[in-house]
């Protein structure tokens, strides 16, 4: 549905066409097997695959040439979880917990999702990640309560030229419900034997661990339609062990299925994930403020399961992969310290790197979607690529630890050129190829639909939770009498007013 994009390698029908272009002079971190970091080194792009890498590499006639000298060239990053219609009402929560999240989404906003809302949504929230350098982002879409609003999903996504999954869900039914309609599943097996590697399929549904299993018919509908499954597993007060047990006795952990969050999971859970070779999608900045259970990669990487990052939604927090690196070493560094402390003991090293969430965020998405062609910067991959470089920035140089400068230092807004499947969609720090007016227009629409159905009442209420009672303040003998007196409290607080007269 987007326009062509006038710079881009792909023939009239958006496949490519067998043109060139080459990053030269990059530092690039290849996430190979060897994980080999080069210097001063050029990559090639012929069509939609990485047709050479090394220095000073000979190309073909009419290739466009990249300057990445000073820059960092790595693969694109795959985000294996966003419910991204929910970017149209982009940071509304930002002060919520689950809580109001399911009040928000079952009761009010969520549920009067029509078709171009989610249209609207998904276009938005595609922009944006290959704005950060996302060029695979799993749509967890669990507003689909139609099969017209699964339509709209796709056509949302197909507006903007980067690769994507649909997990198909519906949180207003149940699993069992929807999967057995026949035209969801007729919608999903189209979509599956379309075998265009530019939008994949998964199922999305949660287990709630009742006994009876209710979930199980719809495990077996994605078993005969050879699908996969992503669960949020392990949520505080939501999902948790007894799901994971039901799931494994009936035989449906395969290594395709997704487990997100795994925030509040026994040892015994992780061993039956790790043991039917699954994956584990961890939002860190979510689990950090909505209460799923502390960020898991201190637990499982002592299990050896595979891990992918993800944002879970921009509702609430940031669609900005490098903001989950960060987050995510800092939440397993932190841990690491306090588990250490309360033993007495001081951690000297660390043992998660800035290159393991960098692996996590690219070759650990790769991997969890099943794509061995994404990944990782190899001749015959995908060109699924991003050039980290900001001359006028301060903080482009010195370039001295590469996976160190991408996780602490690097922002989205670094993000200098992104290639999808061979084509540049973003150059210059511009994206190209994509409407953001014709986004806007339809997220505007979107807004003023979903506030005016509601109410402004429940508009403001919904965005700004009543803050439960404040904090004392600890008596503090150290302070003089004139200091506390001039403490005021407030509903919001305390905050520092005018000194008042003692007494
Ligand atoms: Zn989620």
């Amino acid at each position: 549905m987007a326009g062509p994009a006038s710079t881009s390698p792909h023939g009239r029908d958006g496949s490519p066409s067998g043109a060139s272009t080459v990053f030269r002079r990059g530092t690039v971190l290849t996430m190979d097997d060897a994980r080999r970091v080069l210097q001063d080194a050029d990559v090639l792009v012929t069509g939609d695959r990485i047709t050479a890498v090394g220095e000073r590499l000979a190309v073909p006639e009419g290739t466009t040439e990249i300057d990445a000298d000073g820059g960092i060239v790595m693969p694109g990053m795959i985000d294996t979880h966003r419910h991204m219609w929910q970017t149209a009402m982009r940071g509304y929560g930002a002060d919520w917990t689950l809580t109001q999240y399911f009040v928000w989404y079952y009761l009010e906003h969520g549920r009067e999702f029509r078709p171009e809302d989610v249209y609207a949504g998904n276009m938005l929230s595609a922009m944006e990640s290959l704005e950060a350098g996302v060029t695979t982002t799993v749509d967890w879409s669990h507003g689909l309560q139609s099969v017209d609003h699964a339509e709209a999903a796709v056509d949302g996504l197909a507006a903007v030229p980067g690769r994507f999954v649909l997990a198909y869900g519906n949180i207003q039914a149940g699993p069992w419900e929807w999967t057995a309609l026949p035209e969801v599943q007729a919608f999903l097996r189209r979509l599956r034997d379309a075998a265009d590697d530019m939008l994949g399929v998964q199922m999305a549904f949660d287990v709630t661990g009742d006994p009876s299993f209710p979930e199980k018919a719809a495990f077996e509908v994605a078993r005969e339609l050879g699908l996969p499954v992503s669960t949020h597993a392990g949520v505080w007060g939501a999902t948790n062990d007894a799901g994971i047990r039901l799931m494994h006795e009936n035989g449906f952990m395969t290594p395709e299925t997704v487990y997100v969050h795994a925030a509040t999971l026994s040892a015994d859970s992780y061993q039956r994930i790790a043991a039917t070779g699954g994956s584990i999608s961890v939002s860190t900045e979510s689990e950090q403020s909505a209460g799923q259970g502390y960020p898991p990669t201190w637990q499982v990487r002592r299990h050896n399961i595979p891990v992918s990052l993800s944002m879970d939604t921009s509702v609430w927090w940031s669609g900005d992969l490098f903001s989950a690196m960060r987050s995510t070493l800092g939440a397993d560094r932190s841990r690491e310290h306090l588990e250490a402390h309360a033993k007495g003991a001081t951690v000297t090293h660390t043992h998660l790197r800035a290159e393991q969430v960098v692996e996590w965020a690219t070759r650990g998405g790769a991997r969890a979607i099943g794509r061995d062609d994404l990944g990782s910067v190899e001749v015959g991959k995908k060109a699924d690529l991003i050039l980290i470089k900001n001359d006028d920035s301060p903080v482009g140089f010195p370039l001295l630890n590469p996976y160190g400068h991408v996780v602490f230092q690097a922002q989205r807004g670094d993000v200098h050129t992104v290639l999808v499947d061979g084509r540049i969609v973003k150059h210059e720090h511009r994206l190209i190829g994509t409407d953001l007016t014709r986004a806007k227009a339809a997220v505007g629409a979107t807004v003023d639909y979903l506030r005016s159905t509601m109410g402004e009442d429940s508009w403001r209420s919904g965005m700004n939770p009543e803050l439960p009672e404040a904090d004392e303040v600890l008596d503090n003998p150290y302070t003089y009498t004139d200091y506390k007196s001039a403490t005021t409290r407030t509903a919001r607080g305390t905050v520092f007013g005018e000194p008042t007269p003692k007494g």
